[in-house]
């Protein structure tokens, strides 16, 4: 699958736009705050409905105007689709597929795979356990619908619980109602756990490969799925929490509490990691999730680099724009440097000045 073309419309710093890209490799260069990762931003809106960058509709708008707009043509074997995205600044977004408005943003998922690879993604490596369930459940919800429509269920699930804990410690006699919540709540819990289970380990299989090529067969690299409870005993374990869940007014087992360790040679390294490591593995993750969206919608995903170049060292450099030449990719960097001498082949360039792009040709 491949981006034909995408047009905006008071998105963010671009008044009006309209780009064709490459099949191939495209690259957007320029200065900094010019305008390359509102391009990327964009196409990724398009795929997701949502921003990387985790902004909210509102701030996708250009300071001056009311409403956004985006289009892309995506092409899919070999038939054209048209996505358009209207945003607004107090209402919910409006979306149609091919001139027709869809009702659930999940109608969209499965249109336009995209991969994205940002200095960030190292935050899931590093940072605390949210970053990790954040990265299970945006992967999986874009692959599978079934995991989408349980994470969304387990979610309400979980907030009711919650609710209802709080009004407990003013009136004791609801806590006769928790064990209805319950039984829904382990339901959709252990269906994400059983779901994230197999990701971790279909990740696995893909990701040793490729970590061990990067590093020269020095790091064996592996992701230990740590749930929060084991899904045979979860229903128990949430029972014999119930009196510490009323005291402190929140659930403290279940799928919202996951996570997972990195391990390299044995050795956690979150911990433990030096930083390139750290960065080597968010590589490894990255670029095994193409190979993984792949597996499932049998195609290559898009990917979006966005300023990864310049963080990696040369060998890596090497390994990532060798690996990525049969998938369609926009690269966002400051220079054209780290492609000159290099031998990779570049489809299409384009300049991007405060919210203008050129093609230099
Ligand atoms: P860098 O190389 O630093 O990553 P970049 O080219 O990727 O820069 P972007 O993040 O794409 O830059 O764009 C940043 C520019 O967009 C900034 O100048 C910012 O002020 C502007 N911008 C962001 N949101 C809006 C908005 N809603 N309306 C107008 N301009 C905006
Ligand atoms: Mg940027």
């Amino acid at each position: 699958m491949y981006i034909e073309s995408i047009e905006l419309k008071n998105y963010r710093n671009y008044n009006s736009l309209a780009l064709e890209f490459d099949k191939g490799t495209n690259i957007f260069y320029g200065d900094n705050a010019q305008g390359k990762t509102n391009i990327l931003e964009a196409a990724y809106l398009c795929s997701t409905t949502k921003s990387h960058r985790g902004s909210k509709d509102r701030e996708l708008i250009k300071f001056d105007a009311d409403e956004a707009h985006i289009r892309m043509f995506v092409n899919k074997d070999g038939i054209s689709r048209k996505i358009d995205m209207h945003l607004k600044k107090s209402k919910p977004k409006g979306i149609a597929i091919d001139g027709i408005p869809i009702r659930k943003a999940s109608e969209l998922f499965g249109l336009l795979n995209i991969v994205f690879f940002s200095p960030e993604d190292l935050n899931i490596i590093k940072n605390g356990p949210g970053e990790r369930r954040r990265f299970m459940d945006l992967e999986l919800c874009q692959l599978d619908k079934l995991y989408l429509s349980n994470l969304s269920s387990y979610n309400h699930v979980l907030n009711q619980r919650n609710k209802l804990l709080k009004d407990i410690a003013f009136q004791e006699s609801l806590k006769d109602t928790l064990e209805i919540w319950d039984e829904q709540f382990v339901q959709y819990g252990r269906e994400i756990i059983e779901t994230r289970r197999r990701f971790i380990d279909e990740i696995n299989g893909i990701m040793e490969k490729i970590h061990s090529s990067i590093t020269g067969n020095r790091e064996k690299i592996e992701l230990v799925y740590e749930p929060s409870v084991p899904d045979e005993n979860f229903y128990q374990e949430l029972s014999k929490n119930r009196e510490k869940d009323c005291r402190f007014k929140q659930t403290s087992v279940g799928p919202h509490r996951d996570d997972f360790s990195v391990k390299v040679n044995g050795i956690d390294i979150r911990r433990y990691g030096s930083q390139g490591q750290q960065r080597t593995a968010a590589l490894s993750l990255k670029l095994s999730e193409i190979y993984m969206v792949k597996k499932v919608i049998k195609d290559m995903p898009v990917l979006l680099l966005d300023d990864v170049l310049s963080e990696l060292d040369s060998n890596r450099q090497n390994y990532l724009l060798n690996s990525i030449s049969h998938v369609q990719t926009m690269i966002t960097c400051t220079g054209l440097d780290d492609f000159i001498d290099k031998r990779f082949h570049i489809n299409k360039i384009f300049k991007v000045i405060d919210g203008d792009v050129f093609c230099p040709s």
